[in-house]
């Protein structure tokens, strides 16, 4: 059943410095109608990711942001009305819907999910994020049963689940988190062996006291002074696994840096490797669906979300994750009859 109307969020205009909710506006339209080879579809769920601010700073991994129009982000959603013969009305899909309740789109760039109970583990654990703890930390990782593994934006929805597989691994795990509460959180909800708060004066200290061994594995989220403090840490041989920058992402003056680079990576021998998780679509990205599905059906991995009602709640909630508010995967609940 649909209304005649599409509610959508638009760039009113790009942040030059920290993100505000004067950059964006809400505007209602007619819902779209798709043309030949086309879908019409109902957003379930909008996935708020620290990289929606990434995108506002220019060309990443796609192209950027401009002012003007529906403002990006990754959506689970359902089929309406298909044009094409390869999806039927009721298709749970994935795309790049943008912030709004109804989107048309080429059916080559709707990618379908197996429908899961709940449907919002597809856009946590098993969606984006999950999938990139997991192909990021094994594929380029590689923990071994022993190590020490440190993963920064612990208590996000990438780092949690980073932490939760290196633990299945065997490893030692520390996480990196802003606040206390965070970091008395992950050790007494998701077993974290030790945890640091980069927040704190004493954040080298603490980092070095958290690590007596050293590291092995970094799964790096922030990128700046925390991986700078990091790569003065790292064992010989380590493995740092470059996810993203947020620490470089709400501001209009990146940091330079860090220091150590390249003199700490050739004498400790590190390897230091980027990734974007669709690297591994339709390779290890599907294996990491069904090993993650497994592991929350067995209980090994803890599905932590943070679900936020209503449209118009998202450029406050979006705010919220880059000044750290989420504990886990937030999203927002576009359908109010999703589940
Ligand atoms: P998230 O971790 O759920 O939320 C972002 C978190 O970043 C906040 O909760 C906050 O936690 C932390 N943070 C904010 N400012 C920080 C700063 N200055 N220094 C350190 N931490 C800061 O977000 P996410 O969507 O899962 O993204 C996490 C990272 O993974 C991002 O860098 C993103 O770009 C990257 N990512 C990469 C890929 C890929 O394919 N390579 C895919 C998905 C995500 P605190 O309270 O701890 O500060």
């Amino acid at each position: 059943m649909t209304t005649d109307a599409n509610q959508q969020i638009v760039i009113a205009e790009l942040p030059t410095n920290k993100l505000g909710t004067e950059h964006f506006s809400i505007q209602t339209t007619p819902i779209p109608q798709p043309g030949a080879g086309e879908v019409l579809c109902k957003t379930l769920y909008l996935s708020l990711d620290a990289a929606n601010r990434a995108w506002m700073q220019g060309a990443t991994y796609r192209s950027a942001i401009t002012a003007g129009t529906v403002m990006s982000g990754g959506v689970l959603a359902e089929v309406v009305v298909s044009n094409t013969p390869e999806f039927s009305p009721g298709d749970l899909v994935e795309a790049d819907g943008g912030w709004q309740q109804y989107f048309v789109a080429n059916s080559k760039v709707l990618r379908k999910r197996i429908r899961r109970d709940p449907l919002s583990h597809l856009v946590s654990v098993l969606g984006v994020t999950g999938k990139t703890a997991y192909c990021g930390l094994l594929d380029i990782g590689q923990p071994q049963a022993g190590e020490t593994v440190v993963v920064s934006a612990a208590a996000g929805a990438t780092g949690n689940v980073v932490g939760q597989i290196a633990k299945l691994k065997g490893a030692r795990v520390v996480g990196i988190a802003g606040g206390e509460e965070k970091c008395d959180w992950l050790q007494a909800e998701l077993d974290f062996d030790a945890t640091v708060d980069y927040r704190r004066d004493d954040f080298h200290r603490g980092l070095k006291e958290a690590c007596p061994n050293g590291i092995d594995v970094y799964f790096d989220s922030v990128g700046g002074a925390v991986l700078e403090a990091v790569l003065f840490r790292m064992n010989m041989h380590g493995r740092v696994i470059c996810c993203g920058a947020v620490s470089q992402y709400d501001t209009g003056s990146p940091e330079p840096g860090p220091r150590g680079v390249p003199g700490l990576i050739v004498t400790k021998r590190l390897s230091l490797r980027g990734f974007i998780v669709m690297d591994y679509y339709g390779g290890l990205a599907e294996q990491a669906e069904q090993d993650l599905n497994t592991w929350v059906q067995n209980g090994n991995i803890k599905v932590v979300e943070d679900i936020i009602e209503g449209l118009d709640a998202a450029p406050e909630a979006l705010i919220g994750l880059l000044g750290g508010q989420n504990y886990g995967k937030r999203m927002i609940r576009v359908d109010p009859t999703a589940r």
